[in-house]
Order: structure tokens, then C-alpha cells, then sequence
């Protein structure tokens, strides 16, 4: 079936579910209900391949620190964002969020997830088994197991392994599958505009959306579940109900935008004895699937009171962490990013004066050796309501208001990276193995980029004047609309956020397999 072309104009459906958005979120819920008697529109504004036109759409704005443009940073098609080839052909990072993440901590309010890792962790083992990796217990052992004895001495104390696997399941194979299913339907290239909610105020009423020829289709199902991403779930609610806005009693929506810090903070001196090999880490040989880094012990976050943020010593050229390397790779990159980086003279400043280590580095492109352990970091921000996705000037083609996203960063979000690499460099130091170097280009803020992780916008709260979605990721005063994705994320831990969303979404279907017969 092509569902681009299965779908006449005007038409109304009325499904048990209706699903607005097919990536990760969307697919897996739609997977887990199939074959279960249960009917199920899947809306996705996007087709088979991702099409200039259609990517068009995610267009927004944003005037925070800047931010990769919202258009290069989502991707609409079938399979959503996680489409990008390099992400199949070389597996995108997978790992559960720790233990802590789930906990209120010191110096974060409202931080804490409603349940713990351990309630989680029963739909962790299915997200495990969906994308085709191991239990993460068997995949730490064996990485363990192929670490030097140096590296192995690094982890017995301060700091502790942080795996990661690389699953290469693609979630746009989830085609073959639901379009020729008997329960699930699938709607190509049908953008859903606004979610309808009848005279109560309490009750979603109709889903409307529009295809690209204009028509327009109704939906009027017993439950809608909007899982359109981090960013664009939050606009959906502002904007729904004829612009009146869902859930949004409290003034939460859209608050609490975070991403996930990521920059080279650095490079290990390594001490006369210490080989490279010996500590990288990362090592993926051949791309295998299992690569890794090191990350603080939960106590000693708690002690110290910054937040979680993983480490990656990665083999590279010397230059790669000079200030003049660092800062014509921000050059490169400033075009992508809104607002523009400021400082640029600076930046231009350090390039011209990094000439040599420009230089080393094209030279040791012929060179096959490298040099140093740069140090990568990726880095947990802080829940922080002035960071927030609301509704921007510009409009959209259909002249709805676009997203505009105004992220900000704390200086607990800049101080823990920097805390997390002093406890690194105290380890390296005590075991004689080194020293981290802190590079100076640091100073220049612009040079922390966001991972294109969008979380938190529409936070998961047991209290309804603390959250927008209660703990099963419902919204708020609405009896039949539910939220799925790294929206909900009250808290983001220092992995990526694709498991998770896997996870809670498995804990959602199995939720709404049992509701819609009370709905
Ligand atoms: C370059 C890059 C690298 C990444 N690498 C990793 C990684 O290694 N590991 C990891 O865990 N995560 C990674 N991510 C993040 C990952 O892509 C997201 O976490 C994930 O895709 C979120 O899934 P989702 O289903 O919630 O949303 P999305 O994947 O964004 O899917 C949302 C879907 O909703 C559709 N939609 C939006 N609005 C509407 C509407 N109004 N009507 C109908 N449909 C709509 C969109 O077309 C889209 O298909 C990466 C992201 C990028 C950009």
C-alpha cells in the first residue's frame, strides 16, 4: 500500500487511536498495538523520503544561545528524525539514563522523574531487544573485558564505564510492516493543524489535518497520542484548539527546553609510559557496536552536587583541540546555527593565529598515528523554565505560528562538564597516568553545541501544577491525549534520549492497549 495515495481528500476516519507522528515515538506505539484488534491511524506530515519541500516545514526561529537551525536539526518523513544515513550505517548511540537522573538532586528543582530507573527497566529490556543490541549488563562485561589493565584501573574508583551500543535498526523499515497491516493505517504527507477539544474543554473532539493538495481530513478517534518531537510537540499544544492552546493551564508548555551539551573540552597529557591505545576508550573497530567512555560515579555526583555528563577519550591529531582548530570549526558550523555565534572576530582571530596547528592537522591527515586523547563531552543541562520553545513571529505555509525556541544555558550546566574532567584528571594523576589539559578556546562559550537531543518541553510531573503530562504521559486536564517522546523528559541524564523515548513508549502502548476499552 502507498499511503500517499490511499487517501481521498475530505476524508473522516475514526480510529481507536490516532498516533500524530511517525518516528521513533510514533512507530514503536503503533508497532506494539498492531495485530491487537485495535485500530490505528499513524498522521505523518512527511512521506517515504525525506523531500526538501516537506523539510521546509520544521522551519522556525530561535534567540537563545544559538541553537542548530530547527530544520537541519528534525527530520520529516516516515522514520522521523532519526533518518540520517551516517545513524543506520554506522548505528546511532543507544544507553539508558542512570540510576540518578531518575533522583531529585541538591542544587536541581523538580528534577526527579515520578518512578525509578528500576520501574523503567522491564521496557529498557524490550527497547533492548526491538533495536536488536544486547542487555546492557552482557554488553559492559565484554567491553570491560577488552579494556588495557590501564584503562580498567582508571574505573576502580571515582569514575565508572559508560557503554554505548550503536543499534543499526532504522525505524523507516517499520514500512513493510504497518502498511500492510490490517489495523494500522497509515496517513503520508498529512500534517495535522489543530487538535480539537469539544465543549468540555476536557475531551479531544477531532484531530484536523491537511494534506498537501489542500484536502482536508478529520479524525475522530477515542485517543490521540502526539509524539511529533521534542521541539514540535510543544508547538502542536500552543497552538491547538484553534490556537487556545492544550495543557497549558499552568504556563508550562514549551518551558524547560534543553539539549545536550557537546564540545571538545580538552585533550590527556599522557605521562611517559601511557600509550594512546591504552586508553581509548571509544574504540570501535571496524564500527563495532559496542564503544564507550567513562562517566562520575553517582555518588560522588551526589557529594559533589554537579550533574551527569559523559566522558570520551577519542585518538585524534594533536591540533584537534587548539583554540584555532576549535574555532574555524565553529566558523564552519556558525552558518548553521540561529542566532548567529557572536565573538566571530575573535574566532577569526584565533584561526589566524593557530596557523601551525592548522598545519599539524592537515599534515597529519597523510600521517595514519594519532597524536592525543581529546577529550569529548557530552553533558546534561539543568531544568530551567527560562529555556522554552513558544510560539514565533514568522508563520508557517498553512500561517500557523512557527516554533521559536530560546535555549539557555546555566552556569551549573558549563561548571559540571568542567567538575566531571577535574575528577578524570584527578584519577589520570593519582594512577600516574596523565593529566587533563582544559582547553583555554573554552572561554569562548559559542564553541558548546547542542547534540540535537530537544527534551523537556512538555515535562512529566505526579503533580498537575508541576507538569504538563502526568506520569503516564498524559496531558493534563484532557482525558484522552497523551504525550510520547523526549518531551516529557522531567530530567535528561548524560545519554542519548532515543532508548528512553523506545522505553516509554513500550510503557505507553501497553497503557493504551488496556484503555481504549474504556474509552
Ligand atoms: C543528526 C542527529 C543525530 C542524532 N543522533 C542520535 C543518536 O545517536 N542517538 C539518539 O538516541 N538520538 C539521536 N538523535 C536524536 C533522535 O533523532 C531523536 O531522539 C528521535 O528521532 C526522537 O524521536 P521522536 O519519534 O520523538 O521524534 P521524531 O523522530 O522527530 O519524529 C517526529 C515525527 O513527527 C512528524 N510530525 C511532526 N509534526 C507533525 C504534524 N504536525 N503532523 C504530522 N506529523 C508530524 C515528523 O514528520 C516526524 O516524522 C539524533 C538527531 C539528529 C538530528
Amino acid at each position: 500500500m502507498d499511503g500517499s495515495s490511499s487517501v481521498r481528500g475530505g476524508e473522516e476516519f475514526s480510529p481507536d487511536l490516532c498516533i500524530v507522528g511517525a518516528g521513533p515515538a510514533g512507530i514503536t506505539i503503533a508497532q506494539e498495538l498492531d495485530r491487537l484488534g485495535i485500530s490505528v491511524l499513524l498522521v505523518e506530515a512527511g512521506g517515504l523520503g525525506v523531500e526538501a519541500a516537506v523539510q521546509e516545514q520544521s522551519r522556525g526561529e530561535s534567540d537563545g544561545y544559538p541553537l542548530h537551525l530547527l530544520h537541519h536539526s528534525r527530520v520529516r518523513a516516515f522514520g522521523g528524525t532519526l533518518r540520517p544515513s551516517r545513524l543506520w550505517d554506522e548505528g546511532w548511540a543507544a544507553r539508558p539514563l542512570d540510576a540518578i537522573d531518575f533522583e531529585e538532586r541538591a542544587r536541581l528543582t523538580d528534577a526527579a522523574w515520578p518512578f525509578r530507573l528500576a520501574d523503567l527497566e522491564p521496557f529498557y529490556e524490550r527497547a533492548v531487544k526491538l533495536c536488536g543490541i544486547q542487555p546492557f549488563d552482557a554488553a559492559s562485561t565484554s567491553w570491560y573485558q577488552d579494556a588495557s589493565d590501564t584503562a580498567r584501573s582508571l574505573m576502580d574508583g571515582e569514575l565508572e564505564p559508560m557503554v554505548f551500543q550503536f543499534p543499526a535498526v532504522a525505524f523507516h523499515d517499520a514500512w513493510t510492516e504497518l502498511s500492510a497491516s490490517e489495523d494500522v493505517h497509515v496517513l503520508l504527507h498529512t500534517r495535522v493543524t489543530d487538535i480539537e477539544l469539544d465543549a468540555t474543554g476536557r475531551r479531544v473532539r477531532r484531530v484536523n489535518a491537511v494534506r498537501p493538495d489542500g484536502s482536508r481530513v478529520s479524525v475522530h478517534p477515542r485517543i490521540v497520542v502526539i509524539a511529533t518531537g521534542g521541539i514540535e510537540n510543544a508547538r502542536l499544544l500552543l497552538t491547538s484548539d484553534r490556537g487556545r492552546g492544550i495543557g497549558n493551564t499552568h504556563g508550562l508548555v514549551g518551558r524547560y527546553f534543553a539539549e545536550r551539551l557537546s564540545f571538545f573540552a580538552g585533550y590527556v597529557d599522557l605521562t611517559d609510559g601511557t600509550s594512546i591505545e591504552d586508553l581509548d576508550l571509544f574504540h570501535r573497530p571496524g564500527l563495532s557496536e559496542i564503544g564507550g567512555g567513562l562517566r562520575v560515579s553517582d555518588s560522588v555526583q551526589r557529594e559533589e552536587g554537579f550533574l551527569n555528563c559523559a566522558l570520551f577519550l577519542i585518538p585524534r591529531p594533536a591540533a584537534v583541540t587548539s583554540s584555532g582548530v576549535r574555532s574555524l570549526a565553529t566558523l564552519r558550523k556558525s552558518p548553521d546555527r540561529r542566532p548567529r555565534v557572536h565573538g566571530m572576530w575573535r574566532h577569526m582571530r584565533n584561526v589566524f593565529t593557530g596557523l601551525p596547528d592548522l598545519a599539524g592537522m592537515a599534515l597529519n591527515r597523510f600521517a595514519s598515528r594519532p597524536q592525543t586523547l581529546a577529550l569529548r563531552v557530552q553533558g546534561e543541562q539543568s531544568p530551567n523554565p527560562e529555556s522554552r520553545v513558544t510560539l514565533g513571529r514568522g508563520r508557517d505555509d498553512l500561517g500557523i505560528p512557527v516554533a521559536r525556541v530560546t535555549w539557555a544555558m546555566t552556569e551549573l550546566d558549563r561548571s559540571s562538564t568542567r567538575s566531571a574532567a577535574d575528577v578524570l584528571d584527578r584519577s589520570l594523576r593519582d594512577r600516574g597516568l596523565g593529566s587533563v589539559q582544559w582547553a583555554a578556546h573554552l572561554e569562548s562559550t559559542t564553541l558548546i553545541e547542542g547534540n540535537h537531543h530537544h527534551l523537556g518541553t512538555t515535562r512529566m510531573h505526579e503533580e498537575a501544577d508541576r507538569g504538563v503530562v502526568d506520569p503516564e504521559g498524559k496531558v493534563y486536564g484532557i482525558e484522552n491525549l497523551y504525550v510520547a517522546g523526549s518531551s516529557v523528559f522531567p530530567s535528561h541524564g548524560a545519554s542519548n534520549p532515543t532508548l528512553t523515548i523506545i522505553a516509554l513508549a513500550l510503557s505507553l502502548a501497553d497503557r493504551l492497549r488496556w484503555l481504549v476499552d474504556f474509552m
